[in-house]
């Protein structure tokens, strides 16, 4: 623990949405330059702090401190992406004699984890500000020192009163207000597939919009023709990026039955070369877990693996040598997997990747698709007809192929089937907080 956070309630909340509603009323008349101007104050302000939001991710649920780094960039950067898919973006066109018009959907309602806290926050207000838009945000419970410092920056940037508040609050009390309020057009949520479905269910009542980015198991297709010193590594990359807190982390790791003991040696030699220690350390790439709730999370879902008989080949129960102190869970790999096991259907958020053979591209594809998740997806292969043709038929909102960075600030981000409802990113998160509107007869011919 680094700090205590005075919890909010419903009246904060209502507050907070007849402030956002009020400041609706001129933000939504504003130019797309001005909003434009807005969203570069906002990034200019983050940057500014940059540094001290890195450190506060670290501090606060021990992310290291390159990737915290990364994220604090591409958070300021978020507010630019947004700007520039305005220009791609037209709020109203002619249709034969009918006008059709995209207008801001009201006051957002953003509710979001701890995870990447002030990355997913940013991910939210960017595109409300675009749009003309206004946002109350709930954050996780558990971050809210990165969330103070992020909303001292969207002060400093001078945006107009009310345009963006915070609600510091649990889930249940000022997320549940949001979710219910008449006044909220839309529910943006980044969360947990559980409570997705449980804010779906309340949204109904008053029929609001919503966004849902929610949880993955994502599998990593090695194909048997893939560089296996390059696939390999980066297939740990994958499956403990965020010290496997990430909704992307790969991990499943498929890999053809005709290589999987070469596979098995090299991961073990992967994870070995893997640092795990001090998050404040330059050269750690994984740190603790965020909190003991999920340390005893990882650790009952590694003895599941064992009581299920898969074989482990790196890790295991416990602190790593030497990190006792803390929540440091071992980077953790399963071997020999089959898919129906807890540990290859349930996301497990720690440093768990399990490795499932198989024997034809076909069954590949199948297993990877046998899932109720489906948010993202990785394929190796050294033949590119072939890395695409298993990519196109991956039941996923995104596929890297050869890659495990996600690098394309303007593709969509979002799920298939239980991982989500709606698109992040560039012009589709735009189209997400507009309704269009239809005037006919506007023009006489
Ligand atoms: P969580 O679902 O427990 O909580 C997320 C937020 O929802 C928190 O702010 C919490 O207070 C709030 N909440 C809880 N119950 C609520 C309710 N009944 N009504 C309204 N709000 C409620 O998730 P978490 O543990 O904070 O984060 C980890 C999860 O988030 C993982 O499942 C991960 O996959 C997912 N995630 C998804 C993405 C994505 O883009 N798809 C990104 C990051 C994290």
């Amino acid at each position: 623990m680094i700090g205590k956070l005075v919890l909010g309630n419903e009246n904060d909340a209502q507050t907070a949405i007849a402030a956002a509603k009020t400041a609706f009323k001129t933000f939504s008349k504003t130019t797309v330059e001005e909003r434009g101007q807005m969203l570069q104050r906002l990034h200019d302000t983050i940057m500014a702090r940059e540094e001290e939001l890195t450190k506060a991710a670290v501090e606060e649920y021990g992310s290291p401190l390159k990737p915290s780094r990364g994220r604090t960039a591409f958070s300021a950067q978020t507010c630019l992406f947004a700007k520039e898919s305005l220009k791609n973006f037209s709020f109203e066109k002619m249709q034969g004699t009918t006008k059709i018009v995209l207008e801001p959907l009201g006051v957002i309602g953003a509710i979001t984890p701890w995870n990447a806290n002030y990355t997913h926050i940013c991910n939210k207000i960017a595109p409300a500000i675009a749009t003309g838009c206004t946002i109350v945000v709930k954050p996780s419970e558990l971050s809210g020192y990165q969330t103070q410092l992020l909303m001292e920056c969207v002060a400093e940037a001078k945006l107009p009163s009310g345009v963006v508040n915070i609600v510091n609050g649990t889930g249940l009390v000022v997320g549940a207000e949001l979710v219910r309020h008449p006044d909220i057009a839309k529910i943006s949520f980044t969360g947990s597939t559980p409570v997705g479905k449980l804010i779906c269910k309340d949204a109904s009542v008053t029929l609001k919009r919503l966004a849902l980015e929610l949880g993955g198991k994502n599998p990593n297709i090695i194909l048997d023709d893939a560089d296996f010193s390059k696939a390999i590594p980066m297939a740990i990359s994958i499956g403990f990026s965020n010290t496997g807190q990430a909704c992307h982390a790969g991990t499943r790791l498929l890999v053809p039955e005709s290589r999987l003991d070469e596979a098995i040696e090299l991961l073990k030699q992967a994870v070995a070369s893997t640092k795990i220690g001090n998050p404040m350390d330059e050269d750690s790439v994984l740190g603790p877990v965020v909190s003991q709730k999920q340390y005893e999370t990882v650790q009952r879902y590694i003895q599941a693996g064992i009581d299920e008989g898969a074989e482990l080949i790196a890790g295991g129960l416990g602190h790593p040598p030497g990190l006792e102190e803390g929540y440091y869970a071992k980077p953790t790999v399963f071997a020999r997997v089959t898919n129906d096991m807890k540990i290859a259907r349930e996301e497990i958020f720690g440093p768990v990747l399990s490795v499932i053979s198989y024997k034809t591209e076909e069954e590949a594809i199948a297993i990877a698709n046998d899932t109720i998740f489906g948010l993202a997806a990785y394929v190796s292969s050294s033949n590119m007809d072939r890395a695409r043709r298993v990519a196109s038929q991956i039941i996923a909102g995104r596929v890297l192929i050869n890659k495990a960075l996600q690098d394309d600030p303007y593709a969509p981000f979002g799920g298939f089937k239980q991982s989500g409802l709606g698109r992040d990113s560039g012009i589709y998160g735009l189209e997400e907080h507009v309704e269009p509107k239809a005037i006919l007869g506007y023009e006489v011919h």
